[in-house]
C-alpha cells in the first residue's frame, strides 16, 4: 500500500487539484500514493451545519469549532498511526528535513484551518502538530496543505524519473542549489558556462559546489549557520 494522506477541510473539491497533474499524478495513477478528502461540514449536527462560531474575549472573524473538528478528526484516525498536521501561520516552518521524514511513514492526515482559525482545545486534545509554509498569511489551509503533499509526494520512492535528482538540491546538503544551463550553446550573446562543456567531471563538481556555497552566502546566510 502507498502513502496514505487525509486532509479535512471545508473545501474538498480544491483536491487533488495540481497533485494530480505531471509526475505526482502518474504516481497516483500508480497507487504509488492516494489522497481522500473528508468535509468537516458533514460533522456538524445542528440544522444548518454550524462550523464555526465567534471567537471567545470578542474580535473579528469565525473560530472553527472544536467539537465538530474533533468528530471530523476522529473518523479518519482510529488506530491509526499517521502524523496529524494543522496547517497554520503560528506553526514551525515546514523544512525539508521534516519532508523527508514524513515521506518515509506511511502517510499524514492534514486538517486545514479556515477563517480566524480553529479552537486551540482541539489542537491540544487531538495532539495537532502546527506547520506553516511561510511567514505570510493564507486565506485557508487548503493551499498549504497542497503544498506539503507536493513536497512528500515527489521524495516518494519511484515518483521522480531518476531517483538521484534529488540528491544535489536545495536544501539537501544545507545549500542552495548551483545554477542550471542547457542547450543551445550561446543564447541571446550569452554563453553556457565553459567549465560544464569541458567534459572535465571532478572540475564541474567543485565549480557547482563553488557556486552553491556563494548563492547561499549571498541569499541565505541563515542556511550556513550549522
Ligand atoms: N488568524 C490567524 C490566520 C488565519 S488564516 C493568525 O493570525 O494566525 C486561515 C487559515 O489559513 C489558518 O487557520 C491556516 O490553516 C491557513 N494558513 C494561513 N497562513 C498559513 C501559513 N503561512 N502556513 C500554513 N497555513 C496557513
Amino acid at each position: 500500500m502507498g502513502f496514505r494522506a487525509t486532509v479535512l477541510t471545508l473545501y474538498p473539491e480544491m483536491f487533488p487539484g495540481h497533485l494530480s497533474y505531471s509526475l505526482a499524478g502518474k504516481a497516483m495513477e500508480r497507487g504509488q500514493w492516494s489522497l481522500d478528502s473528508v468535509q468537516i461540514r458533514d460533522f456538524a449536527t445542528d440544522k444548518h451545519r454550524t462550523v464555526d462560531d465567534t471567537p471567545a474575549g470578542g474580535g473579528a472573524g469565525m473560530v472553527l469549532k472544536p467539537d465538530v473538528l474533533a468528530r471530523a478528526i476522529d473518523s479518519t484516525c482510529e488506530n491509526d498511526a499517521r502524523p496529524r498536521l494543522l496547517m497554520s501561520p503560528r506553526g514551525k516552518p515546514l523544512t525539508q528535513e521534516r519532508v523527508r521524514e514524513l515521506a518515509a511513514g506511511q502517510g499524514v492526515i492534514i486538517v486545514c484551518g479556515r477563517f480566524e482559525g480553529v479552537d486551540q482545545r482541539v489542537i491540544d486534545a487531538r495532539e495537532l502538530e502546527e506547520i506553516s509554509i511561510g511567514d505570510y498569511v493564507l486565506s485557508g489551509g487548503e493551499p498549504a496543505a497542497l503544498v506539503v503533499l507536493d513536497t512528500i509526494v515527489r521524495i516518494l520512492p519511484g515518483v521522480m524519473g531518476n531517483d538521484l535528482s534529488g540528491l544535489h538540491e536545495s536544501f539537501e546538503g544545507g545549500l542552495l542549489e548551483h545554477p542550471h544551463y542547457t542547450r543551445p550553446q550561446e543564447w541571446e550573446g550569452r554563453e553556457i558556462p565553459a567549465i560544464l562543456t569541458s567534459g572535465n567531471h571532478g572540475a564541474i563538481e567543485k565549480w557547482r559546489h563553488e557556486q552553491a556555497v556563494a548563492l547561499t552566502k549571498e541569499r541565505r546566510p541563515d542556511l550556513l549557520k550549522d
